[in-house]
């Protein structure tokens, strides 16, 4: 088995042992010698060039890295006890800098010899007005070994407990030698030589002995071009295999026919026209429920693109099918808000819907149960709780999910189970998703995308104002209330304490209320540690137009709709993340006025909340705003990707790979429309190595 070399504990290799590994284990998740060579430097030093002690006092410039080739003249210590220093004096033919190391002195004071010649390698930095640098890493240059002829020295990650046993990137770097040397000829293959010619692609030992101990800059570059293809192509071969094994194992309901419910509402109920991109995804949504498969499909429209509508109408198809349907929303409030506004869209056409939360009364909910095993009840719109084991249906068909971006892979996979042939899947999110990020993240998934408006929005406009400019606001939102409109105020939930961020908001909302006081103006407030009733309550109050403000955490983020508030303030946008501000902005914008989004913030910004901002107060669109909110945070921060797993990447960047990331989801596809068990001989290694990687992914059981 090709595999066995890498799987050897990494406690067997040299310089480890049992202590390190453990650590190794507990601090990187390095367990075996294929996970250590697959811990990558994170950057890389030219070991190649040497600067002279001039070029370094000439520099002004934050200089990184430098490698100097001297002798030392002279060392001694300055201050007593706790604050002792050691100075040391590097000299070549052009001048002289100070060496310094505050801590191991002892054992580093009698090392030097006058006449060696020795290569420093360290990081100046400026004290006193004088160049020096401090711990500097030290070689003789006699001694030098450079066994695997490198010139760029690796970077590793470490952690304080792994420094302590003398794991810092030095140690690991050591350790990483000693495994590259016993790796040659051991490091299996993994693409067919096909792929590897089309591609120009070097070997993967090649690789993986360069990505560690470069030769070169060239062969660094085609090392982690080779590295970053088999990672996004190994993650694409699962996604997509995923798919197929799904495709096979499981059918689907056919919705073949359009029957009285959708006729009847498109022709008697709906109150506009649809959008052409509207059209445009119930086509696509049509052909997929239509073709006897189980329709897995993520539908991106940005706020107020008009989801609901979307997925109503697949509901009625549902029913025209006999199937019951069901819509889970978040939250209480904006499950409420879809079963009052689809129970208006579908007045006249005696449909048994309802609605079920955490709140739904024990004898209600008992109805509804029985309801829905018998059949009765067509629609079933909820919160979490219409998944819970507990619910069964009669004959679910469809389940749509609205605004969840935590809902992964794991969690649709429960829903299958709903019914003996699995209900199709459709999950709605106004967050957009860089479309690289979305084949990652939701690789597994059909896409829609609603790229337009419905006609007559106004574009909201967004400002930006310094605390100091508050009289200016508070004066505008006076004018606007005065014309009829309504206002959201949105303080920032800060997670550190949940009472400081209470405390934030009350003192907020007291200063509106002096600012604003009843009973010329009443003011509604919405928090997180209020309970349903009187949250529901107060949100009613807002909506029918009773108070003309709604001071409010982030509970208000997702999906209410009431077209006459027109004005988002919000406090602190600096703490706020850019989807989030986003999310915020499109509350308003919902009606025929003019709507306004004001961020408010301190003087001081850091870089990227400034830049949030500006992005914030330049464009509306929302990919673009997905773009540079992975660009500021990286994809591993984006919402509900940490716990997906399957995108904590090595190496490949989903930005600056999209190339290859492209390239390979492609490939991944036409290799397994060619062969979907991966049975040929031409597919071995990848198969192999496909199993590899699964051996410990239990999860992908639930699946498959
Ligand atoms: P989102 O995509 O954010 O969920 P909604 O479904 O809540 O958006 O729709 C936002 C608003 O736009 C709703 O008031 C809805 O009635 C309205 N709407 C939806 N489709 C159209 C359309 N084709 N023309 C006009 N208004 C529409
Ligand atoms: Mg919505």
């Amino acid at each position: 088995m090709p595999y066995n070399f890498l799987e050897t504990s990494i406690e067997y290799l040299k310089g480890v042992g049992p202590v390190r590994a453990e650590l190794l284990k507990k601090e990187l998740n390095i367990f075996t010698f294929h996970d250590l060579i697959g811990f990558y430097p994170f950057r890389y030093i030219d070991r190649s060039k040497f600067y002279k002690v001039n070029e370094v006092n000439e520099v002004n410039e934050d200089l990184s890295y430098v490698q100097i080739k001297g002798k030392i003249t002279g060392v001694h210590t300055i201050g007593s006890q706790r604050a002792i220093r050691l100075i040391a004096y590097l000299t070549d033919d052009t001048g002289q800098i100070e060496l310094v190391w505050f801590k191991g002195i002892k054992w580093i004071k009698d090392k030097f010899k006058p006449d060696e010649e020795y290569i420093v390698f360290g990081k100046p930095t400026i004290f006193n007005k004088k160049f020096n640098i401090a711990h500097p890493e030290i070689e003789v240059v006699s001694e030098q070994i450079n066994i695997l002829g490198e010139t760029l020295q690796p970077f590793y990650s470490s952690t304080e407990k792994l420094k302590s046993k003398g794991l810092d990137s030095k140690g690991i770097e050591k350790i990483m030698k000693n495994l590259i040397l016993l790796s040659k000829e051991k490091i299996p293959e993994i693409l067919s030589d096909e792929i590897i010619q089309n591609l120009k692609l070097i070997s993967r030992e090649e690789a993986l002995i360069n990505i560690h101990f470069p030769k070169d800059k060239e062969i660094l570059q085609r090392s982690q071009s080779r590295l970053k293809f088999d990672e996004l192509f190994f993650i694409q071969l699962n996604l997509i295999n995923l798919k197929y094994i799904r495709i096979q194992k499981y059918k689907g309901h056919k919705f073949s026919v359009v029957g009285d419910y959708l006729n009847n509402f498109f022709y008697n109920n709906l109150p506009f026209e649809l959008t052409t991109a509207q059209k445009k995804v119930i086509k696509e949504i049509r052909a997929d429920i239509g073709s006897g498969k189980q329709m897995n499909r993520l539908l991106q429209g940005d706020v107020g693109s008009g989801k609901t509508l979307v997925a109503l109408m697949t509901i009625l198809i549902a029913l025209d099918n006999k199937y019951q349907a069901c819509l889970m929303a978040p939250t209480e409030i904006l499950a409420n808000q879809h079963y009052e506004s689809i129970t208006k869209m579908l007045k006249g056409l005696s449909i048994n819907i309802n609605i079920l939360t955490g709140s739904t009364k024990t004898s209600q909910r008992k109805i509804i149960h029985e309801q829905l095993f018998n059949g009765d009840l067509q629609i079933l719109i909820g919160t979490h709780a219409l998944i819970e084991e507990t619910v069964k249906y009669k004959n679910l068909g469809l389940v749509i999910i609205d605004e969840q971006h935590r809902f992964g892979v794991a969690q649709r996979a429960r829903l299958w189970k709903k019914n003996i042939i699995p209900p199709h899947i459709l999950v709605m999110t106004a967050t957009p998703i860089p479309r690289t990020l979305a084949m990652t993240l939701y690789g597994d998934l059909d896409f829609s995308i609603i790229d337009e408006l419905p006609p007559g929005r106004k574009p909201v406009k967004t400002v930006h104002y310094y605390d100091s400019n508050r009289l200016r606001v508070l004066g505008f939102i006076k004018t606007q209330i005065k014309n009829g409109r309504q206002i959201y105020i949105v303080y920032p939930l800060i997670n550190e304490s949940e009472t400081l961020d209470l405390k934030d908001l009350m003192d907020g909302y007291e200063s509106i209320v002096r600012e604003f006081p009843s009973p010329e103006y009443a003011i509604s407030i919405v928090h997180g540690q209020m309970n349903t009733a009187d949250k529901d309550f107060e949100m009613e109050r807002f909506v029918k137009g009773e108070t003309q403000i709604m001071v409010a955490t982030t509970v208000i983020e997702v999906g209410i709709d009431i077209p006459n508030a027109s004005i988002m303030v919000i406090e602190n946008a600096e703490r706020f993340g850019l989807s989030q501000l986003h999310q915020l902005r499109g509350r308003v914008g919902r009606g025929a006025e003019q709507s306004y989004c004001i961020l408010m913030t301190n003087y001081k910004l850091t870089t990227e909340a400034r830049k949030r901002i500006e992005t914030m107060v330049k464009t509306s669109d929302g990919f673009e705003i997905a773009d540079v909110d992975l660009k500021l945070r990286g994809p591993g921060d984006l919402q509900g990707t940490q716990q997906s797993g399957i995108i904590d990447l090595k190496i490949a960047d989903l930005i600056k790979d999209e190339k290859i990331l492209k390239y390979a989801r492609n490939l991944a596809i036409k290799i397994l429309e060619d062969d979907s068990k991966l049975k040929k001989e031409i597919n071995i290694r990848i198969a192999d190595h496909l199993k590899f990687i699964n051996r410990n992914k239990s999860d992908w059981g639930l699946i498959s």
